[in-house]
């Protein structure tokens, strides 16, 4: 006879299986898929959905986590198991069906609007869409319960983090980053770009991306390199695919890309192959996936330490390209910092100030503050006092990202959370590797890629993403770490 947790775990890990697929069926459409796949993929995902959907609301489900939250003799895994299988439940039968449709439906034709109100310029075509999208998202947090709306939308993405905690840390951050980049714009030697803007041919490219990779511990027999349009990591356990795009005019897109969809990917590959079909086993949440895939990418790939090893590597793979140039100017040239008006353009001194913003126009949004159709205004007026910049045009202001139109609401302060903690995670390993900077300069990545995997990768989901911070930090989730290692690292290349 098996006994109700068996039954409970088996279910979950079902559902985690159809999930790898839907994942897999994504993957194809982005990278694989001839151009006429596009309706069949539709089919495919609906199909998917709907069986995930049945799974997770199928009334036996509900009578197992009753039965298994009266019992006293679960363990640590279990108990972490139940916790995130009720999440998850509570919120798939609290929203009616109707309103699954509903948004469905007014997701996909917003986003269809919004590609064109983009490519016209035109915020005031998209707003009645949005206005749909938010009113129904609304809707459906009211119907999870709760108090805060916001509240039970930032959980989709970061399970048991809340406005008022992103409101006190964001508010501090915020005061600092203006200020670092006042400095940075008044520096006495600020760098330049000019050596990461000659010819880099992109079989070069993809050759070197290759071996960065594999210098980190990306296992490719349990993963591939592609190409798509939006870089991605796709998978878990024993098959994790990555994705980047070559500018052979722009060193920086792939190569820190590649970084970056690599530390995302060391995070998949390292959790525990026991668990990590199990609720529990799988990535802790957005923010921390975000925090491994910037370590990578800016406390590692664009620190000095890392290039005193790599960047002779990587002039053997560009022959003359970068003779004239020495490693400092190099270094300088990978961390150039000007306020820009694209987010996914941003350097690592202005990005979390795109968030912020974000962030902050999604709370009036969802408070009713602030209306759809007052948007545009409250952007620009928000992007003039923080980034000291202004889009002359929606389409590069309130216009450039997809969140919203796909009602991703929530989502963004994700991005922002990720940095601050790569930043304490960073401070802990330099804590308990104190040579770390000397293994790093020989080129030795796998002493962090270990540590990284026992004291993040391997626990999963077993500890809320601030339990998490706190456990290996000592600290809870903050942005002094992200500002010193900011402030030391631009004062130096800038001079001031
Ligand atoms: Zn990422």
């Amino acid at each position: 006879m098996t006994s109700t947790y068996e039954r409970f775990i088996e279910k979950w890990r079902t559902i985690h299986n159809l999930r790898e697929v839907q994942e897999l069926v994504d993957w194809d459409q982005q990278v694989m898929m001839p151009p006429l796949g596009t309706e069949q993929k539709g089919f495919q995902q609906a199909a998917l959905a709907g069986v995930v959907h049945s799974m997770l609301t199928d009334p036996e489900m509900g009578e197992l986590i009753e039965e298994l939250s009266l019992r006293g003799d679960l363990d640590l895994y279990q108990r972490a198991n139940l916790r995130e299988a009720k999440r998850e439940w509570e919120k798939e039968t609290k929203i009616p069906a109707r309103l699954v449709e509903e948004r469905a439906r007014a997701v996909a034709l917003a986003q269809g609007s919004w590609l064109e109100a983009r490519k016209n310029n035109d915020f005031s075509a998209f707003a009645p869409f949005l206005e749909k999208v938010v009113a129904i998202t609304r809707e459906m947090a009211e119907a999870v319960g709760g108090g805060n709306p916001y509240d039970v939308l930032i959980d989709d993405f970061e399970p048991g983090m809340t406005e008022n905690v992103l409101k006190e840390v964001f508010s501090t951050l915020k005061g600092r980053l203006v200020e670092l980049n006042d400095k940075i714009k008044g520096g006495s030697h600020p760098p330049t770009q000019e050596p990461v803007t000659r010819f880099f041919p992109r079989e070069r490219q993809e050759a070197l991306c290759v071996f960065l990779a594999k210098e980190m511990g990306y296992d490719f027999n349990a993963g591939r390199l592609d190409v798509s349009a939006h870089p991605f990591t796709s998978g878990t356990g024993r098959d994790v695919r990555i994705t980047t795009r070559y500018d052979e005019r722009f060193l920086n897109t792939a190569l820190f890309g590649v970084m970056h969809e690599v530390g995302h990917a060391l995070y998949e590959q390292g959790l525990d192959p026991d668990r990590y079909r199990d609720p529990s086993g799988q990535a802790c949440s957005l923010g921390i996936h975000e925090s491994q895939s910037r370590l990578w990418e800016n406390l590692i790939g664009r620190s000095r330490a890392f290039w005193v090893h790599y960047y002779p590597e990587l002039k053997r793979f560009f022959p003359g390209v970068l003779d004239d140039v020495d490693l400092d100017t190099f270094y300088g040239a990978i961390n150039v910092s000007r306020p820009s008006l694209i987010r996914v353009e941003a350097d690592e001194a202005t990005y979390n100030l795109h968030i912020i913003m974000r962030f902050e126009i999604e709370s009036d949004l969802m408070a009713g503050r602030l209306k759809v159709g007052d948007l545009p205004a409250a952007w620009n007026a928000k992007s003039r006092e923080l980034l000291g910049i202004e889009p002359e045009e929606d389409a590069n202001g309130v216009l450039q990202d997809v969140h919203w139109s796909a009602g991703l609401i929530g989502y963004f302060p994700t991005y922002a959370l990720g940095n601050l903690f790569s930043a304490q995670f960073m401070e802990a390993a330099r804590r308990d590797l104190p040579d770390i900077e000397e293994r790093l300069e020989k080129g030795d990545l796998i002493s962090l890629r270990k540590w990284l995997g026992e004291n993040i990768h391997f626990y999963g989901r077993l500890y809320l993403a601030e339990d998490l911070c706190e456990k290996v930090t000592g600290k809870k989730p903050s942005g002094d770490a992200l500002m010193s290692s900011l402030e030391g690292k631009y004062s130096e290349i800038y001079g001031f």
